[in-house]
């Protein structure tokens, strides 16, 4: 299949591409769109065929539910059994946002796109060529990470390219993504609010709405093998993960470079090394190792931001074994080391 790949900013939308992808979406084709967390997927939501397709290009497994965009609160209505309170109250204030909310699902929403659950993820993302999309075609986008399965998150086109050029219809180039983690999940079908994925929007931003939110216990745990199943289908799927192998050392900034510096040195004997380091630390590594630089520890948004394109520029290199520091697992740390932990499979020296 050829896959068309189209140009546009947010700033000046080329109308003419929104109509063509509207066109591809209203005939049943997959279009892969910029969004402020990362690059999904889109396709019809309500079209079991169609979530099959992007099932089949991601490589994903059927049973690892879609999140579906809308563009107008009002949508909900259609595609949730009942809006609860807080649902319109987290809207009000982080729609278009980082944030997808579990509801019930009405009977409009098909099971293929659920996993056979009987809940439905549902998200209004912060992108005006999104919106717009959503908007002139009148499609809910099913739209998961525009990634093959197990890969970490697209964060530019060229990712998206490298993915999945020939197995789409479409790929809207918009751009670098603004935020480059995947959206926070807040299940709402419990009494409690519970996290089901770390994102952007933290639990002290949900509280702020909607009083107490718990996190699912699962998805913070350093060991993958302690016996909590994740809620979100998804997340206990390996994940984000370069082709090298990985581990973090957690510890305090000096001690966490000696290690890493002394445990390179004896890995550099069988192969290439990777170190993930920051503006603050990436000097202070030994000679003959790759060092790239995530973000800057003094602003938790760049490492968010850098997360994924660090993995991929690990992709197209020779290392064989990446180094990460860790960060402090609070507010946005918390989604990023989520991620890392993936990343490296639960492979974690915590020196603490
Ligand atoms: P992605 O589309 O790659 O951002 O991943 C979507 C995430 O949302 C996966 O972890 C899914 O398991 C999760 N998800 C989607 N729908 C539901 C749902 N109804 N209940 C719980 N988790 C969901
Ligand atoms: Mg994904």
């Amino acid at each position: 299949m050829e896959t068309i790949i189209r140009q546009v900013r947010e700033d000046s939308i080329n109308k003419e591409v929104i109509s063509e992808a509207s066109k591809v979406l209203q005939e049943g084709g997959i279009v892969a769109i910029p969004t402020e967390t990362v690059y999904g997927l889109a396709g019809d939501a309500l079209s079991s065929e169609v979530s099959h397709k992007i099932y089949e290009a991601k490589g994903r497994p059927s049973d690892n539910p879609l999140i579906v965009h809308i563009s107008s609160v009002d949508d909900l209505y259609k595609l949730a059994k009942k809006v609860p309170e807080e649902a319109l109250k987290l809207a009000d204030k982080y729609w278009p946002g980082p944030l997808t909310m579990v509801l019930e699902k009405s009977e409009l929403v098909p099971d293929t796109i659920t996993g056979g659950l009987s809940t439905v993820a549902i998200r209004m993302p912060n992108n005006k060529i999104v919106l717009d999309l959503i908007s002139e075609s009148g499609i809910y986008l099913a739209a998961p990470s525009a990634n093959t399965s197990g890969k970490p998150s697209p964060t530019t086109a060229e990712h998206v390219i490298a993915d999945l050029s020939g197995k789409i219809d479409m790929i809207i180039d918009g751009g670098k993504v603004g935020i480059g983690i995947e959206s926070t999940i807040v299940d709402l079908t419990s009494e409690v609010p519970v996290i089901l994925r770390p994102g952007f929007i933290t639990k002290k931003d949900l509280e702020e709405v909607v009083g107490d939110v718990e996190i699912d216990k699962a998805i913070l745990q350093k060991n993958s093998n302690k016996g909590f199943v994740p809620k979100a289908p998804g997340m206990k799927y390996k994940h984000y993960a370069p082709k090298a192998d990985m581990a973090i050392v957690l510890g305090d900034d000096d001690v966490v470079i000696d290690k890493i510096n002394q445990l390179a040195q004896d890995k550099m004997k069988e192969c290439k090394v990777g170190i993930i380091a920051t503006t603050q630390t990436a000097d202070k590594y030994i000679q003959g190792v790759e060092v790239k630089i995530v973000g800057s520890r003094e602003n938790e948004a760049t490492i968010a931001n850098g997360l994924y394109s660090v993995l991929r520029e690990f992709d197209k290199t020779d290392v064989e074994f990446i180094y990460s520091e860790g960060f402090v697992e609070d507010e946005l740390g918390q989604a990023i080391m989520n991620r890392l932990f993936k990343a490296a499979g639960h492979n974690v020296m915590d020196l603490r």
